[in-house]
């Protein structure tokens, strides 16, 4: 089986979330797509008011939509339940034990620290990296996504594809200022996701 794997942070999971998702399940022919928030996530920090209980449970509403093809999609509460950082070498290890083959899905900006990441050569070695394009200056600066993919490759020996979508530019933290601000948030969530939120976090 062709199995994904999207983590994130999901403080809160937005539109442009759903459409990488989308995107990657269809552009890599996958079998299963894991959604996972990250319980303890190794690069930030997570914002205060929303729980990883909340952050899970806004990104299964995100999914529940029946005519997409959404029923190969899972969101699992794989790292919120593990203990420490979640770190994605042992998300991936944990993963690569059924034998299926395995892709993770990553947006450009944290694909330009990817180095950073704990144990970034054996991830290289697990799975294959579809890149998704967050914005459009990821457009315009292409080539220095293209310079370091090619070293990667070189060097790693890293299987690396760049998914074909044009960016849907929003961002969690935007959303959370839009919501502090008591902004309407609708066009930026799926509408379960904006009820949610309304409803515990009383958001217009
Ligand atoms: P924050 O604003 O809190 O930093 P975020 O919007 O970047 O959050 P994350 O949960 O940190 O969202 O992102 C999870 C993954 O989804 C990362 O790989 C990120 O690059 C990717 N991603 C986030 N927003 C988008 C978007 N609009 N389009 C494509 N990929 C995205």
């Amino acid at each position: 089986m062709r199995v994904g794997i999207f983590g994130g942070t999901f403080a809160p999971i937005h539109n442009g979330h759903v459409k990488a998702a989308h995107t990657f399940l269809n552009e890599c022919k996958l079998d299963k797509l894991y959604v996972i928030p990250a319980g303890n996530p190794p690069h930030k920090q997570t914002p205060d008011c929303f729980s990883s209980e909340e952050r899970l449970e806004m990104a299964r509403l995100a999914f529940t939509d029946k005519d997409r093809d959404n029923d190969r999609i899972e969101v699992s509460d794989f790292e919120i339940r593990r203990e420490g950082k979640s770190y994605s070498y042992y998300t991936l290890k944990e993963f690569s034990k059924t034998g299926n083959e395995l892709f993770m899905l990553c947006g450009t900006d944290m694909f330009m620290s990817f180095d950073k990441w704990y144990r970034f050569e054996d991830l290289f070695s697990m799975c294959t990296l579809c890149l998704v394009l967050r914005n459009d200056s990821d457009v315009k600066g292409f080539e220095s996504i293209e310079e370091r993919k090619k070293e990667y490759e070189d060097k790693y020996n890293a299987k690396i594809v760049v998914l074909k979508c044009q960016p849907y530019e929003v961002s969690s933290t935007l959303i959370r200022s839009m919501i502090t601000e008591g902004k309407d948030i609708s066009r930026y969530v799926p509408e379960s996701v904006c009820e949610y939120i309304k409803r515990y976090h009383g958001n217009k």
